[in-house]
């Protein structure tokens, strides 16, 4: 059986970035060192980290020597406090990320009421949030926005699909007077989604490897669904079933940003394996 593995699969700069800091941290040993909430959503290489004694926390203790906020970001009031406490920081957030927060503060700092295209329950949007400003929302597609307001600014989830927003341009359009929009949605989802869709279109079957909670690798799987491929979800190589694979002559391999390349080799190398034995 042939085996395809995209170009794009695993680790984006932002979290390769931000899990080098976390093996760096616990090199160095600063102490009790933990991140912020799970650094990546990956329980692999949670469990990796936490095996160098890097631990996800999700309260800001007292015996914290050295926090690291992950590529997420987090909301300012929590920054503040753990600057408040004492607590040395490392700030792995992303730098798209950071900038979504940035365009945040400048729209609500220019008078701008600020509508953030998102999923209002990600730890990236609620960051963004609160840098947005009282009266700004969130909105999953354009039909959630009924009053947009007269000046309105937007910005976007950096995994957010550009057809979203588009839509939600047209939308606010349509009766405010003056629109600012930044687009922050990340390149890197949007090729790896491309890619993703061209390489389900020419195999029999697809494996998306990720983290089962990790978003971004959840819409890949859902695409490849959408094109009619076989497609598995699955986290590691060992959860691939023989029966899978059998008569199938061409697979496909495509992984979330969260996928660290040695999960990538231990499914190509499985699915091989499998594949003499058919
Ligand atoms: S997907 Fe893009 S925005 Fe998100 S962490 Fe990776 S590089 Fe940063």
């Amino acid at each position: 059986m042939e085996i395809l593995i995209a170009e794009t699969a695993g680790f984006c700069f932002g979290v390769k970035r931000a899990v080098d800091m976390a093996f760096k941290a616990a090199e160095k040993g600063r102490g009790r060192v933990a991140t912020f909430g799970p650094i990546i959503h990956n329980p692999q290489v949670i469990q990796r980290l936490s095996e160098t004694g890097v631990v996800p926390v999700e309260e800001i203790g007292e015996d914290i020597d050295l926090l690291i906020i992950r590529t997420h970001g987090i909301p300012r009031d929590t920054f503040l406090k753990i600057q408040q406490r004492g607590i040395d920081l490392i700030d792995a957030t992303c730098p798209f990320v950071k900038k979504a927060q940035e365009y945040a503060k400048l729209l609500k700092e220019g008078g701008y009421r600020v509508i953030i295209l998102g999923d209002s329950g990600h730890p990236e949007v609620k960051g963004i949030l609160s840098y947005a400003g009282e009266d700004a929302v969130v909105v999953k597609d354009a039909a959630e926005i009924k009053r947009p307001g007269r000046k309105v600014g937007i910005v976007v989830q950096t995994t957010q699909p550009v057809e979203r927003l588009k839509e939600l341009v047209s939308r606010v359009v349509e009766t405010a007077k003056e629109v600012k929009v930044y687009n922050t949605i990340c390149n890197s989802t949007a090729m790896r989604l491309r890619e993703t869709e061209e390489l389900a279109s020419e195999v029999d079957v697809m494996f998306v490897v990720g983290g089962k909670n990790s978003a971004n690798t959840k819409q890949l799987a859902h695409l490849c669904k959408r094109i009619g491929v076989n497609t598995y979800h699955i986290e590691t190589a060992e959860e691939i079933r023989p029966e899978w694979i059998k008569g199938l002559k061409k697979a496909g391999i495509t992984a979330g940003a969260s996928t660290p390349d040695w999960i990538i080799s231990e499914v190509k190398e499985r699915l091989e394996q499998l594949s003499t034995n058919y």
